[in-house]
């Protein structure tokens, strides 16, 4: 059976679509090493790129920044593990007109030349992740199978996934089939110096209050594999500064951003709520 045609989208309305995924104003970014540079090679090559690092730690940050220097839009997926390739690709929806297609986020990317961003791209199974294998290779390929249509990547087409290893109680691992496919830049929580100036920066709090967040935020990160499954996270920091600039106590804050979310054993809790209290 042929798949019914698609509605003509005009070039003026595709063009307005993508510009809703464009990125005005530069998103504030301090790199950490040379993660813009190699970031920006691996674009210029068309290379895939793997963002390997905790929760929390900056690569959409990173990815933002890269779309808005580039000047490409930016489509993010958040991957879960009921993500189908319907969900990617497309489908068909039926209107009171009939049946129209609908291009999915990957799609959408691969036609007008975006970045396409799959956030938390180990938590997708298998068989669909196979789906973005031809357009890791040469051939920069998307198998639309439900319209019979192979579709040839724009040439700013970028794919870049963010996978965190250290995932507790991840279902499953990355295939190296798929992970083999990636450039892949290791990110991780930046040095405390750097980490620092970002809380101070992102919340508007005084360098010496950051400085005992991220102090804190440290200590927490030592307890990984003592029965924290993670530390806190810089965007766990931010928000704890953020509440201080907004006028909460620091140590209020620190048990509302850092403390709760972090752990549910009252033992831990307590450690955290000790440690927060010897802070401020
Ligand atoms: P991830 O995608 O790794 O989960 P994000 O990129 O969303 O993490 O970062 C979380 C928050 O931490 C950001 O919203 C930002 O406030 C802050 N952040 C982390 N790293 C940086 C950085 N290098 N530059 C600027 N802000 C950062």
């Amino acid at each position: 059976m042929l798949a019914p045609t698609p509605r003509a989208a005009p070039a003026a309305a595709a063009a307005m679509r993508m510009d809703a995924y464009r990125i005005a104003a530069e998103p504030y970014y301090r790199s950490v090493g040379d993660e813009l540079a190699l970031f920006e090679a691996a674009c210029a090559q068309r290379l895939p790129v793997m963002l390997k690092g905790p929760t929390g730690c900056g690569k959409t940050r990173l990815v933002e920044r890269m779309a808005w220097a580039l000047q490409r839009p930016l489509i993010t997926v958040a991957c879960n593990d009921d993500t189908s390739v319907g969900d990617l690709v497309g489908r068909h929806l039926l209107d009171a007109d009939g049946t129209h297609w609908q291009d999915g986020p990957l799609t959408l990317a691969v036609r007008h030349g975006a970045i396409c961003y799959l956030d938390e791209v180990v938590e997708a199974r298998a068989d669909t992740l196979a789906v973005i294998h031809p357009l890791t290779d040469t051939r920069r390929l998307l198998p639309i199978d439900r319209r019979n249509e192979l579709l040839k990547a724009h040439p700013d087409f970028q794919l870049v996934v963010s996978y965190n290893p250290g995932t507790p109680g991840a279902p499953r691992e990355l295939k190296a089939a798929t992970r083999q496919r990636f450039c892949a830049l290791d990110c991780s929580y930046p040095g405390t110096e750097v980490e620092v100036e970002i809380v101070a920066r992102e919340s508007g709090i005084p360098t010496d209050l950051a400085a005992s967040l991220v102090a804190l935020g440290v200590r927490t990160r030592r307890l990984q594999g003592e029965g924290l499954d993670e530390g806190a996270s810089t965007r766990m920091l931010v928000r704890a500064a953020q509440l201080i600039a907004g006028g909460t106590a620091p140590a209020a804050a620190c048990r509302m951003a850092l403390v709760a979310p972090l752990s549910d054993d009252p033992d831990l809790g307590a450690a955290l709520r000790a440690a927060v209290d010897a802070s401020f």
